[in-house]
């Protein structure tokens, strides 16, 4: 029996005000989305938005269900929005905001294992890594070079 370690390197920084001027901007676009989130029964509002290489940003937010599993993240609703309308393009990177309607988020939330798995599908579509910015509705925003840093021994198609 061996044992493997298996580690990531993150970058965080103390506020939305750290971030360079390009990524602050797809930040509030993501800040802008949550705010319209359909979140009735979680009450917990997450925004996504992507840049493309095409130059367009692409937004989404969760859309719940009273069948909660028919409900959608964010993250999912911005990215499949992004394959269906630009199929071509590439996504560089991905800016993430979540806030509860019950307390103050001031932690980074990162994406749910699905939305990971989602991810890391285009990523290895376009052979090119999508930068991943998440944070709360205040406080330290968290940044990841990659999908494949949040999503170790991920499963993908070359075991198909
Ligand atoms: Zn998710």
């Amino acid at each position: 029996m061996n044992e493997i370690t298996i580690g990531t390197t993150l970058q965080v920084y103390d506020s939305i005000e750290e971030l360079s001027t390009d990524i602050k901007d797809l930040m509030n676009k993501a800040i802008e989305a949550r705010e319209n989130a359909y979140a009735p029964y979680s009450k917990f509002n997450v925004g996504a938005a992507l840049q493309l290489d095409n130059n367009e940003v692409i937004i989404g937010s969760n859309q719940e269900n009273a069948s909660y599993p028919s409900g959608l993240c964010a993250e999912r609703t911005a990215i499949y929005y992004s394959g269906a309308k630009y199929p071509k393009a590439k996504i560089l990177k991905m800016a993430i905001s979540a806030s509860s309607q019950n307390q103050v988020t001031d932690k980074p939330i990162p994406p749910c294992g699905s939305c990971r798995q989602a991810i890391a599908e285009y990523e290895i579509k376009q052979k090119q890594p999508i930068e991943i910015y998440f944070m709360g509705a205040k406080g330290k925003v968290v940044k990841s070079e990659s999908l494949a840093n949040l999503l170790p021994l991920l499963f993908d198609n070359s075991v198909l």
